[in-house]
């Protein structure tokens, strides 16, 4: 099926908004004519509004008008705290906050932002994301409604919509009677973010399963793409960059419920023995070639350094948590006295797997 718009739409966050935290690969927060501004080590600092210069009782009116378009059940809010909608809870409110309740509310919403000069940025669960202090310019959207969640099975697969928790995934195969989807067992995230990112664990990654992709493009369009058609490779996924993704068939194997159980109990309890129960998004780094990130971080004395409210975990190198006081400038202060200190010490360049979204303070 092909869904098109005229005129076409659309300017995608990620892409130019989405900064991965690295000298070799950081990015703009917004792209556009003039050349970014220079901020914190390796990152380029978002500019300041520009098409989005509106005064705040703008962004009601903006947002009430977009409420008006979506149906009853959609979900539009301006100026929208997002720290609780992440896993670390810290970071600053996004201007417009969109919860399509279809996938016509989702090309209706996309249509608004590139009629009113809005950039957009999906979300799923908010488990990969530290959204910084002064939040997000534009619009975030959420799959979060139940008809992005759907998870059906057929024979040796599963149909899954964008919005489905990893966890629901991994529970859902077992009942089915599907191995291979045990590692996404502890994984907080959902499809759409987990296929963003080819999230895995315990030696799988979700691309091992994927058979295919239905993908929005920013210009309303729906199409599918065969797995090996969109480059996913270890925790990124580029062919999903600059779209969004809808859903995923995966495909799993046959296998005695009993033994996927036991297998998704052992991961359960390998993930608890070395992982924190504190505010956190997972691991923060990527593993570099020669070590992996939290033994590297561990070597290094690291664990346990404090900036503010932000903390590397005592339990694993890799994580940092935060306590009630964070800031997402605790957080940022913290990844690069890391990164510093493992360029210093041991010649390591870390590059962030936590996206790093929105504007400074
Ligand atoms: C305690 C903890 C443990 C974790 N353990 C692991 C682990 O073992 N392995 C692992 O890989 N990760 C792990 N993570 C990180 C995280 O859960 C995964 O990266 C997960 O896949 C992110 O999914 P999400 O829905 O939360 O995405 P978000 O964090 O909301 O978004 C992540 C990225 O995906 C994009 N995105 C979200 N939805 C879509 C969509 N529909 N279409 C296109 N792009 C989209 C966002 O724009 C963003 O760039 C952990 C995190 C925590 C907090």
């Amino acid at each position: 099926m092909s869904i098109q718009l005229e005129p076409p739409i659309g300017e995608m966050i990620p892409h130019s908004l989405v900064s991965s935290h690295s000298a070799s690969n950081s990015r703009n927060a917004h792209s556009s004519a003039s050349p970014p501004r220079e901020g914190r080590a390796g990152e380029r600092r978002p500019r300041s509004r520009t098409r989005l210069d509106l005064h705040p009782d703008e962004f009601s009116s903006l947002c009430l008008r977009l409420t008006h378009r979506l149906s009853s059940d959609a979900v539009v809010r301006a100026d929208e705290p997002l720290a609780r909608k992440t896993t670390l809870r810290v970071g600053g409110r996004a201007d417009l906050y969109v919860e399509p309740a279809s996938e016509v509310d989702l090309i209706l919403a996309l249509r608004f932002c590139h009629q009113h000069g809005v950039p957009f940025l999906v979300i799923g669960r908010g488990s990969n994301l530290l959204i910084k202090d002064g939040g997000v310019r534009g619009a975030v959207i959420s799959l979060a409604q139940p008809c992005f969640s759907l998870i059906e099975a057929s024979g040796e697969r599963l149909r899954c919509g964008a919005g489905a928790k990893l966890k629901a995934v991994a529970f859902d195969a077992k009942r089915h009677g599907l191995t291979g989807f045990e590692f996404l067992e502890g994984i907080p995230g959902t499809i759409g973010g987990g296929l963003r990112m080819n999230a895995g664990a315990m030696t799988g990654q979700l691309f091992d399963r994927v058979e295919s992709v239905r993908v929005m493009d920013p210009d309303g369009s729906i199409k599918e793409f065969a797995a090996d058609e969109l480059g996913a490779v270890y925790r990124n996924c580029a062919g999903l960059r600059d779209r969004i993704a809808l859903g995923a068939v995966l495909r799993g194997r046959p296998a005695p419920k009993d033994d996927i159980e036991k297998r998704m109990t052992e991961f359960s309890r390998k993930r608890w023995a070395s992982q924190p129960a504190a505010p956190s998004a997972g691991c923060i780094f990527k593993n570099p070639r020669s070590i992996p990130a939290g033994k590297l971080i561990d070597e290094l004395g690291l664990k346990g350094t404090r900036v503010g409210g932000a903390y590397v975990s005592q339990e694993h190198g890799n994580f940092i948590v935060t306590n009630s006081t964070a800031s997402a400038h605790d957080v940022l202060e913290l990844i690069d006295l890391i990164r510093s200190v493992a360029r210093l010490e041991r010649e390591i360049e870390l590059e962030t797997e936590v996206q790093i979204i929105g504007e400074e303070a």
